[in-house]
């Protein structure tokens, strides 16, 4: 069986107090080989988040980014910035930031951090979100397909659904030689962990909601 990635975005679910909680009981996980645990804490607490887990396999990343260098851009996050407190990767084009940017290219944002290799983690709702032209093997970079109306609404995309564009996606990667992993984001619980994991297509999964409540996260990344 090949590794599948498990990214658990915290978004602003959590105050202090329970995400050091949740940190803490995370940290103490046996997570086996065939699953790569990423959480995405709220940019207050990453700091602190980061600190915990740094003798474990768990990594630490953003939720988003919105230069690589410093700007006048007040509330911001800059890529140099994470890179200072020891996180080298983040979230970009999550539908909740498309919404309120309304003017989001991602191209925009990859010109700026691919030059660093700075590793992202792409959410794209329609194919046509996908820069394949600029997206490269030089270091490595994740798509995760979110489709909107399966973010936070507790309605899934079948498994045909995830399927077909996470088929129609790997091929277009594969026309231009690019092997860069596909995860399903979208009201992944413990109930259908396993079914999504275990198709050849999915290389992983974005879990909102469910990834800040510890027996789910845990049955989650323990359901292949
Ligand atoms: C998300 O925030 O990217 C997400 C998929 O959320 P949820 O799992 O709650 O639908």
């Amino acid at each position: 069986m090949k590794q599948k990635t498990v990214i658990g975005n915290w978004k602003n679910y959590l105050n202090g107090v329970e995400t050091i909680k949740l940190s803490k009981q995370i940290v103490g996980e046996k997570i086996s080989d065939y699953i790569r645990l990423m959480i995405s804490p709220c940019n207050l607490y990453l700091n602190e988040v980061n600190e915990i887990m740094k003798e474990s396999s768990v990594e630490v990343i953003g939720q988003n980014i919105t230069s690589y260098d410093s700007s006048s851009d007040t509330g911001g996050v800059t890529a140099i910035g994470l890179n200072d407190i020891g996180v080298n990767r983040s979230i970009i084009g999550h539908s909740e930031v498309r919404k309120r940017n309304k003017g989001f290219k991602s191209e925009d944002i990859l010109k700026e951090i691919m030059p660093a290799q700075f590793k992202f983690i792409l959410c794209f709702e329609n194919t046509q979100q996908i820069p394949f032209n600029i997206l490269n093997n030089d270091f490595e970079m994740i798509l995760a397909y979110e489709p909107v109306w399966a973010i936070g609404t507790g309605e899934t995309a079948s498994i045909e659904h995830i399927n077909e564009i996470h088929g129609s996606v790997k091929s277009e990667l594969s026309k231009l030689n690019l092997d860069i992993p596909v995860l399903y984001g979208g009201s992944v619980n413990p109930n259908n962990s396993k079914e999504i994991l275990s198709q050849e297509l999915v290389d992983g999964v974005l879990v909102g909601g469910a990834s800040t409540k510890y027996e789910d996260l845990h049955k989650i990344i323990n359901s292949i």
